[in-house]
């Protein structure tokens, strides 16, 4: 070193310091560069400070690749439970609304951008609702969002640091609709049967325990038919109605002759009638063929023009009637001169059980169930019931028939 001339030292001293600054700074840069968490081009470095940043900057990719795979696992997730049929929402520990999908938002009235981190329970205040949110185990209410009945499921889950609750949201609009329509025609049925049977139960005990002469008698016995009659066609029109439940698709190929069922529709009538009433038929075309089920046609028909009889007072007209519509449908008329039918009840009447007037169906031996019954052999065979009537002029019955239903002797009316 002695020998060394000193602006040697010097030089090698600067250099070394030089050095020694440079690689401080670029490990200085290096360090706030993976503090950054790798943002923006990696700093020049080399030796050992070049491995390094080139393994950080590998594992920060991998990491990289890695999220942006579970973020489109995620959006997968998401993407498919939007297109879930229910509603679903996503609650975080403190009922924050974290997720939700349209239908939620739609059955709720609520606002998907709108109501995100909104707690739940300020959104909806149904007390059935409130009270849900109360329990810690979760449960099923029905809430009532005009018109529709939401079923609310709640299932409470995780460890308080992610989304703890998932509800569930259901429409039961028409389930609730039909278990009601199901305890409604229960309901209806059993009492239907339970008045004749308490009139025949009172006859039988009039029988039983008093001394009658035998004209009155005979008027109890005649009662106790009456009734018994009444319970009888009771059930049979509901077995009708099972039966055209149950029953498979009337067949689109089996044939039968419109002209010989109208035919035989009215002197069914004429029969029963026994002259109380002028019954007139302006038949179709001879050779022209209806499709579907034989039997439920009659019984449609027969059921019109049973009606019409019925409620048309003695000496009053009953028309039946065929024509072509200008599209291409056919359509069997039953017009009567009877009291009418208020314009309010007209599209209850086909409901099971609907009465204008109870006594005058009851009295005439009507079981409520006649038009429920058309109306189901019309929906079968693809037909539809208008009816018209004018308070005190009469009533219009009409079986509009698709083209597809109707022929001439084997060649379609539609061709
Ligand atoms: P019902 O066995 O009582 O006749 P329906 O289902 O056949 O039952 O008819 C339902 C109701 O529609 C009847 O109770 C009656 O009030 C009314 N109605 C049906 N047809 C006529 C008609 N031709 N004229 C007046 N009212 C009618």
């Amino acid at each position: 070193m002695q020998d060394w001339p000193l602006w040697l030292a010097l030089a090698v001293i600067g250099a070394l310091g030089y050095l020694w600054l440079r690689e401080g700074w670029r490990t200085t840069k290096l360090l706030r560069w993976m503090v950054r968490d790798g943002e923006g081009p990696a700093p020049i470095v080399q030796g050992p400070l070049a491995e390094l940043a080139y393994r950080f900057e590998k594992a920060l990719r991998k990491r990289e690749a890695t999220r942006a795979e579970e973020r489109g696992r995620l959006q997968h997730l998401l993407t498919a439970l939007e297109a879930y049929p229910n509603g679903l929402l996503l609650l975080d520990a403190n009922d924050q609304i974290q997720w939700l999908n349209h239908i939620a938002a739609d059955q709720l009235g609520l606002l998907v951008e709108r109501d995100l981190q909104q707690n739940i329970r300020n959104l909806l205040r149904a007390p059935a609702f409130v009270e849900l949110m109360q329990r810690e185990e979760g449960g099923t209410v029905i809430i009532s969002r005009h018109p529709l009945q939401l079923q609310l499921t709640l299932r409470r889950f995780g460890d308080g640091r992610g989304p703890a609750a998932l509800l569930l949201v259901q429409d039961v609009t028409e389930r609730m609709r039909l278990e009601q329509m199901r305890s409604d025609f229960v309901a209806n049925v059993s009492h239907e049967i339970r008045s004749p049977l308490t009139v025949l139960t009172g006859y039988l005990e009039t029988l039983q325990t008093l001394p009658l002469s035998d004209a009155e008698r005979q008027r109890s016995l005649q009662q106790m038919r009456q009734q018994a009659d009444r319970m009888q066609l009771l059930v049979s029109d509901l077995l009708t109605l099972a039966t055209l439940e149950g029953a498979p698709k009337p067949p689109p190929d089996t044939w039968v002759s419109l002209y010989a069922l109208l035919q035989r529709c009215h002197a069914d009538g004429q029969g029963a009638d026994q002259g109380r009433h002028v019954l007139s038929l302006e038949n179709c075309e001879p050779d022209l063929h209806l499709s579907g089920n034989e039997g439920e046609w009659w019984s449609a028909v027969a059921n019109l023009v049973g009606n019409a009889l019925r409620y048309t007072p003695e000496g009053g007209t009953v028309h039946m009637a065929w024509r072509w519509l200008e599209d291409g449908r056919g359509e069997v008329a039953v017009l009567d001169t009877g009291p009418g039918i208020p314009a309010e009840h007209i599209p209850r009447l086909t409901e099971r059980f609907y009465r204008v007037d109870s006594s005058r169906s009851r009295a005439t031996g009507g079981t409520g169930l006649g038009l429920a019954i058309v109306k189901h052999v019309l929906q079968r065979h693809g037909a539809e019931l208008v009816i018209e009537s004018q308070l005190g002029q009469g009533s219009q019955f009409r079986i509009r028939i698709p083209k597809h239903r109707l022929r001439h002797e084997g060649v379609m009316a539609a061709a």
